[in-house]
């Protein structure tokens, strides 16, 4: 898995934030300066992701 390191500080971000579809880390936090990266969006997660909320709930 690869982190990148805080522009700033050089640190190794530590994961903050994984995508629920892929589990692939999209936000990652500086634990030098607090400072959080912008969120990855995975468009294609995000539609499968959004596609199978309403299956689930239809089923219960
Ligand atoms: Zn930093
Ligand atoms: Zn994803």
């Amino acid at each position: 898995m690869r982190t990148d390191s805080c522009r700033k500080c050089g640190t190794g971000l530590e994961i903050k934030q994984t995508c629920s579809v892929c589990k692939k880390p999209i936000k990652f936090e500086c634990r030098e300066c607090k400072r959080e990266s912008d969120e990855q969006i995975h468009s294609v997660c995000r539609l499968v992701d959004m596609n199978y909320r309403p299956q689930i709930s239809e089923a219960v």
